[in-house]
């Protein structure tokens, strides 16, 4: 069985920036992902204006920074899925991929992120890729002129509110409550907007439309009244859940299944460190997740060093 010292499952910003540093380290390091070429889900942000001395930078871009430095210092990438971890006598880690492909590994630093949460009414699985969608970045493109909704009232809904702003003729964010929890700077922008309305105490009940979506169908929260409302596409940004499901049983997560874990990244199981938004912690940012990665990259040095003592 091939042996590397690190593998990162992962290949956010988290990942990658764990990657510089192992590498930096001189520690043989595979990242691994299972979706998103090796950039993780930044590439979905359109415009990413809180990363310092980066103003304004597309996600993409970005992502793509982050990778190409990760591979100066020697790192692999593999596009493959863990599903079993096991962890052996001697200290380190059996790693069974979905390809049947097995990696004995020193330390593992989980940096798997979180997915789209989704609504789970209907017509939202029928009609993804058919005007509803999750990422306002890689579809807003294809709804120029056209009416579209953004489900939502954090930072991911008024960011694609505004994007979509630009593209389409008129943009409705449907948002639950009363009070919007995305940051004010957002809220401003968006009040500007003169092709931006907010419709409040409202959610969505089922995506209409034979092959394409054609409309929306609300329930005011408070009244109980229904409508219904034409759009040719709709965004659903209501957050994620965290990619931690091979660690369950393994390693102890919180209620909501984020890995426990303080800014060191070491988890109940020793080897085993975590970074990004799969980490409980308060603030899920790219700053955030890559001065964790950076953490839990040092904590697996450390642990790497002890163990072979
Ligand atoms: P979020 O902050 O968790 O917001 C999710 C929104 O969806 C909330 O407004 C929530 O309503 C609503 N929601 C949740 N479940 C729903 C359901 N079943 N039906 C209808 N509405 C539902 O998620 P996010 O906006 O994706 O942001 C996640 C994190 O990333 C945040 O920390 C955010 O600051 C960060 N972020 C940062 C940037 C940036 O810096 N540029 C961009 C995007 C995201 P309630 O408000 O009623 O709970």
């Amino acid at each position: 069985m091939r042996s590397v010292d690190v593998l990162i499952i992962g290949s956010g910003p988290a990942g990658l920036a764990a990657a510089i540093y192992t590498g930096r380290a001189m520690r043989s390091t595979v990242v691994c992902e299972r979706d998103y070429m090796s950039t993780g889900q930044i590439v979905e942000s359109d415009c990413i204006d809180n990363y310092p001395g980066l103003p304004n930078i597309e996600g993409y871009e970005l992502g793509e920074k982050f990778k190409a430095h990760a591979q100066a210092y020697g790192t692999e990438f593999i596009e493959d899925e863990v599903i079993k971890i096991e962890k052996s006598a001697n200290g380190s880690f059996v790693i069974k991929f979905k390809s049947d492909n097995l990696l004995s590994v020193k330390a593992i630093i989980y940096a798997a992120g979180a997915s789209h949460r989704k609504l789970g009414i209907d017509g939202e699985f029928a009609l993804r890729g058919a005007g509803v969608s999750y990422c306002a970045v890689c579809d807003g493109a294809f709804f120029k002129d056209k009416t579209t909704v953004v489900i939502g009232g954090g930072d991911t809904a008024l960011g694609d509110a505004l994007l979509l702003s630009k593209i389409c003729k008129q943009v409705f964010v449907i948002y639950r409550g009363e009070k919007l929890r995305a940051a004010k700077s957002l809220q401003n922008k968006a009040n500007d907007t003169v092709n931006i309305d907010i419709i409040y105490n409202a959610i969505p009940t089922s995506f209409n439309g034979d092959k394409h979506l054609s409309s929306i169908s609300l329930k005011n929260t408070k009244t109980g009244k229904t409508a219904e409302l034409n759009a040719e596409g709709a965004f659903i940004a209501i957050g994620s859940n965290p990619n931690s499901q091979i660690l369950k049983g393994l390693v102890e997560l919180d209620k909501s299944g984020y890995v426990v874990a303080d800014e060191t990244g070491k988890t109940s199981v020793s080897g085993i460190f975590v970074a990004g938004d799969v980490r409980t912690k308060a603030l899920r940012q790219v700053v955030t997740a890559v001065s964790d990665g950076a953490n839990a990259a040092i904590s697996a040095e450390n642990y790497i060093n002890q163990i072979i003592k």
